[in-house]
């Protein structure tokens, strides 16, 4: 097959085989809003034999309103990585640039479409260089916060990116923006090479309804509107448009959860601290933490094996790491109590 040399993305591990307590794929431990549970009732169910709107005129007005833009700068599609994986599609043709450590998934989107990648190293410290996102012509793809390290590009080094050359598309990735990084939305007015992607999956407590959001100079939507309708328009089902526009109208709701979280990370990140291991000032639902008293794989495993998933990436410069979800606090309890007593 054409595909055969390409090598797929790997999703964190949902195991079935005990309950878990998971904290490896950045999920939230709580909830979607009684608003979006209840969005998804028996009248909605009959509806689905109809096709659902490839327009998404409801959610898209909403999400517009709330971001302060245009219809026409916000594009709909079945989670975000579907809105990344348009994205090489479309701006890809020069090249694209981003990190050596970063989203596994914006290599596996480049080698998919024969896009020719440079991957350009993070400082030792794991900060983004600036100074290496200025020139090239390429399609350029930050996440901020990036995975997994969780560290944020302040917005001014951002627009430095995205001011630097007007003619390549620049992504920001912005899964994990609502943790309390600074989002790009107020350089939209000005650049209509920058694209920012979104999704529900994390702080919005929905990874499971699949769906993500762009927002863009109506150009920039427009080619990726060519691509949903080259593909499949109806992509975001009806019961995810109902659930993402109810959540959309509980925002305090999510606002609350993320503040919480926000504050189980501080906490988490002290003790981790305390027990003498090296946590990166984390901006997202996660950590990204290392020991010297015990190897990244090993800490891992011994968790597995008292029923705690994190996620472990074996690849150079971050295998001594481990990716923690923030959970519930008690969750996070039970996470500390197993690594000491591992530790110990
Ligand atoms: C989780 C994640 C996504 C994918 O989100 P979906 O909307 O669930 O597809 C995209 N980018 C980054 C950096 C992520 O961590």
């Amino acid at each position: 097959m054409r595909y055969a040399a390409l090598e797929a993305y790997v999703p964190g591990e949902q195991p079935r085989d005990k309950a878990y307590i998971k904290l490896n794929t950045n999920e939230s431990p709580y909830p979607p809003s009684p608003e979006v549970i209840a969005s998804v009732n028996a009248a909605a169910m009959e509806e689905l034999r109809l096709y659902s709107d490839p327009t998404c005129r409801l959610l898209r007005r909403k999400i517009a309103d709330r971001c302060g833009v245009s219809e026409e700068n916000v594009f709909l599609s079945n989670g975000s990585d579907d809105i990344l994986n348009f994205a090489f599609m479309a701006f890809g043709e020069k090249g694209a640039v981003f990190p050596d450590i970063t989203y596994g998934f914006y290599s596996v989107f480049a080698a998919l479409h024969g896009v020719p990648t440079r991957v350009m190293p993070l400082r030792e410290d794991f900060t983004v260089d600036p100074a290496d996102y200025l020139t090239g012509g390429r399609l350029t793809v930050l996440a901020n916060p990036n995975a997994p390290t969780g560290l944020a590009l302040p917005l001014p080094e951002i627009e430095r990116i995205v001011a630097a050359d007007p003619d390549r598309v620049v992504v920001i990735d912005e899964a994990y923006v609502d943790f309390g990084a600074e989002s790009a939305l107020s350089l939209l007015p000005r650049y209509d090479n920058l694209l920012i992607v979104r999704t529900f999956s994390k702080s919005r407590s929905m990874a499971g309804a699949r769906l993500g959001f762009a927002l863009a100079d109506k150009a920039l939507i427009d080619d990726l509107e060519k691509i949903k309708y080259s593909t499949n328009p109806y992509n975001i089902n009806r019961l995810t448009q109902l659930a993402g526009a109810a959540a959309i109208d509980s925002d305090e709701y999510f606002a609350g959860n993320c503040r919480r979280i926000c504050r189980t990370r501080e906490r988490t990140t002290a003790s981790l601290k305390e027990l003498g291991f090296t946590v990166l000032p984390s901006m997202a639902n996660f950590v990204f933490a290392s020991s010297d008293q015990i190897g990244g794989e090993e800490l891992y495993r011994r968790l597995k094996e008292r029923g705690i998933l994190v996620r472990h990436f074996d690849k150079d410069r971050i295998r001594e790491y481990n990716r923690i979800t923030i959970g519930s606090e008690d969750e996070m309890d039970r996470l500390i109590a197993a690594v000491k007593s591992i530790l110990s």
